[in-house]
């Protein structure tokens, strides 16, 4: 029989790319023929994960036309650019289109935003599978809060509502939502030609288990195929995943003391103003535990950075700039807590490396997956974040005591720290069996 041929179609943005990137490996570690289509400006950062995997995979490059704004989400200035971005993927369409006639896949795998790319593939006769790279909890909660409207009926933006009809008591304000008008019109659009789409392709291949999100993955042809990060096998590939970056900080890693120290990443999008990085500086000063914190987009640090921090942490603490590995990092054994933003993947990475988390939500749909975090899984405290903004400056500051006492409660020694690591417990899944990784996982593929 003729190798099964699918083509990937990853959105232009780290968060959904990377877990594709991993769910073509998977394929392709299971006899399929994989062609990854993306643009030229993503290249450098999805070939070092192909170039690494031991199984063959294609990546076919189409250009971008646009020259106003950048081809990747991650590169975007401000997370509200990414709306032009996304105006700009209609210019994909007639490229991916000449690519399908050239080699004639049997299946197109495309990220849900992609909804030209249910008619192209109905045109041929394949079938489309849509990649959604978000939580099916927060999907399930949305779609609660959109038919039954509960946040109406409470007094102001802050005032608590329940969110009805879900297996769990999950507790959400309007604040925590991108629920007004002003936010949401943009896209109302897409959402709708999204919706459509969905009903025309063949199924939903998500990024999740049945078992890290209990009673949510449901539907006819939906296939729950994660946490696919566990595809990468040894840390070489791991470190791939995304493109390269951090330096020695595996090395760094490597001198410090199991499970001591916590891991602080903000995701490929999420940016802080000078304010908010004064204070998760003086906070993981304060909270006495080694830390290794990636910083983004940060601007010049000696206008953020406080008096004497360098000094301060000196030896305990690591500042990366730019991009780490990440999945490679939270496998390492000396990571005993995260302080993250609750994007899918990084809460994904988080539990399936047995590593308890400080969340920290910013927008998105990272309040609902915070929710499964604190409240359905029990492996996530939270630090207090309250305002969803896709602008730093839209958020309310969290204070660097909250920043202290989050880190402090996720490492900590007490009871309710340890019931969080022992929820996550059992042998490291990230790990490969190389010294400092450990071995097997919790949550199976
Ligand atoms: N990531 C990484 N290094 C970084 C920042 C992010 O490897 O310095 C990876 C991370 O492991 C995850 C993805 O980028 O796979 C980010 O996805 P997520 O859904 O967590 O957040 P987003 O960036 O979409 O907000």
């Amino acid at each position: 029989m003729d190798q099964l041929h699918i083509f990937f179609l990853p959105l232009l943005s780290a968060g959904n790319f990377i877990p594709m990137v991993d769910m073509a490996k998977l394929f392709a570690s299971r006899g399929v023929r994989a062609t990854i289509v993306t643009t030229a400006g993503n290249l450098t950062r999805v070939k070092p994960a192909v170039d690494r995997c031991p199984h063959p995979i294609r990546i076919l490059t189409i250009s971008f036309p646009s020259s106003s704004v950048p081809d990747n989400m991650s590169d975007v200035p401000t997370p509200d650019t990414c709306n032009e971005v996304l105006e700009a993927l209609g210019s994909l369409e007639a490229p991916f289109e000449q690519l399908l006639a050239e080699h004639r896949p049997d299946c197109v795998v495309s990220d849900m935003w992609y909804t030209w790319s249910a008619d192209l593939a109905a045109a041929r006769g394949i079938p489309r599978l849509i990649f959604r790279a978000s939580s099916a909890f927060s999907g399930v909660l949305s779609a609660a809060i959109s038919s039954s409207k509960p946040h109406e009926g409470v007094a102001d933006d802050d005032e608590p509502f329940l969110v009805p009809g879900v297996p769990h008591r999950i507790e959400l304000s309007r604040s925590r939502l991108m629920y007004s008008d002003e936010l949401y019109a943009p896209l109302r659009g897409l959402f709708a030609r999204m919706a459509e789409a969905v009903r025309r392709s063949y199924g939903t291949v998500l990024n999740t288990s049945r078992e890290l999100e209990p009673g949510y993955v449901a539907g006819e042809r939906v296939w729950a195929l994660g946490p696919v990060s566990l595809c990468n096998e040894d840390a070489l590939e791991r470190a791939a995943r995304g493109g390269d970056g951090c330096g020695d900080c595996m090395d760094w890693l490597d001198g410090r003391e199991p499970g001591s120290v916590v891991y602080v990443c903000f995701g490929s999008m999420g940016g802080f103003g000078r304010d908010q990085l004064r204070e998760v500086a003086a906070g993981l000063a304060a909270s006495g535990h080694p830390f290794l914190w990636v910083v983004r987009n940060a601007g010049d640090a000696s206008e953020w950075m406080p008096e004497g921090f360098e000094e301060e942490v000196e030896g305990t603490g690591r500042v990366v700039w730019g991009w780490a590995p990440q999945v490679a990092i939270l496998g390492h054994g000396a990571v005993g807590g995260f302080v993250t933003h609750c994007g899918w993947n990084s809460c994904l990475e988080g539990a399936s490396c047995g590593v308890p988390m400080a969340t920290w939500p910013l927008f998105s749909d990272q309040f609902l997956n915070e929710r499964l975090l604190v409240d359905v899984l029990r492996i996530g405290v939270a630090v207090g974040s309250k305002k969803f903004g896709w602008l730093a400056e839209e958020r309310t500051l969290v204070g660097a005591e909250d920043v202290s006492r989050a880190v402090k409660e996720v490492m900590g020694s007490g009871e309710e720290a340890r019931g969080r690591r022992e929820e996550g417990e059992g042998e490291r899944s990230c790990g490969g069996g190389e010294e400092g990784y450990g071995g097997g996982r919790i949550f199976l593929q």
